[in-house]
């Protein structure tokens, strides 16, 4: 396994599937992860493994970085079309993230004004309406949930705590659809933190993806991304979902209007 970090404020720009040029932005630390999920899949590795670094920048370093970094892409005349927020955890657990957000807006507005600002987050934050408001400001919330199936959740997100989904979804609704919704997909095995016992996970089983359907009808967001697994896994012996197999659990949501991607695609336009 060779999950990989961070190790500047400042990424890129990258090529994203999902974002095209991207320029990614790392509010948690450079050699450490936070995270208030440890997902099986999470291409940093496990919150464990990465407690060394704890220090994060400041609403001050991202201004100074970010400044810096966009005057010299002006310069270069390279076109970014996202600035996103990523990294080694959970965005929205830095104290300081609304006020970070109005400034990066403004550093957007200066020197990079037709990039879409997009916030990855695994919507564990919401809770918090400084929170749920900065995300609003930006072009693209998108926001993770991953199933509606309390232990599927608990074997696939490990969240801490805190969380709750039900209070997740409740503040998801208070935002009236203006969100991106990303879900990965994927099966394998994998121990319940609960109980101890290890549970048998597919994300295209009948229960789990019923329960997805009806909360993408609840919750109505303007673009669903469904993607799978890419990169390698903390948890060994995870298999993809495939782009067939993510299609036919799509279908009904197409007929219905929503707008869809599997794996940074658009479906139905794609092209094999
Ligand atoms: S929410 Fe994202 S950063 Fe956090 S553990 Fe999951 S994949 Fe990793």
């Amino acid at each position: 396994m060779s999950t990989h970090l961070f190790e500047t404020i400042i990424v890129g720009p990258i090529h994203s599937r999902r974002l095209g040029t991207s320029l990614g932005i790392n509010l948690l630390p450079r050699r450490g992860k936070i995270c208030s999920f440890d997902c099986i899949y999470c291409e940093c590795g496990w919150n464990k493994e990465h407690k060394t670094d704890k220090q994060i920048p400041t609403e001050k370093d991202i201004r100074e970085q970010l400044t810096k970094r966009a005057q010299e892409l002006v310069k270069e005349g390279v076109k970014v079309d996202s600035i996103t927020f990523s990294g080694n955890g959970e965005p929205t657990l830095h104290p300081e993230f609304p006020q970070i957000i109005d400034t990066v807006i403004k550093i957007r507005n200066e020197y990079l004004p037709t990039a879409k600002i997009s916030v990855l987050t695994n919507s564990s934050m919401l809770w918090k309406e400084g929170v749920r408001e900065a995300l609003m400001k930006i072009d693209n919330p998108i926001l993770k949930i991953d199933s509606t199936i309390e232990h599927f959740v608990r074997c696939i997100n490990r969240p801490n705590e805190r969380y709750s989904l039900s209070e997740t979804i409740e503040s998801l609704k208070k935002v009236n659809g203006n969100f991106i919704l990303q879900t990965m997909f994927l099966k394998g095995q994998a121990e319940d933190p609960l109980t101890g016992e290890t549970v048998d996970l597919d994300c295209t089983d009948k229960k789990h993806v019923a329960g997805w359907i009806e909360l993408v009808r609840t919750l109505k967001p303007r673009q669903i991304m469904m993607y799978t697994l890419d990169r390698d896994t903390p948890l060994q012996g995870l298999k993809k979902v495939t782009v067939e197999e993510m299609k036919e659990i799509a279908q009904p949501l197409l007929k219905e209007g929503f707008k869809i991607t599997v794996n940074g695609t658009p479906f139905p336009k794609e092209r094999e």
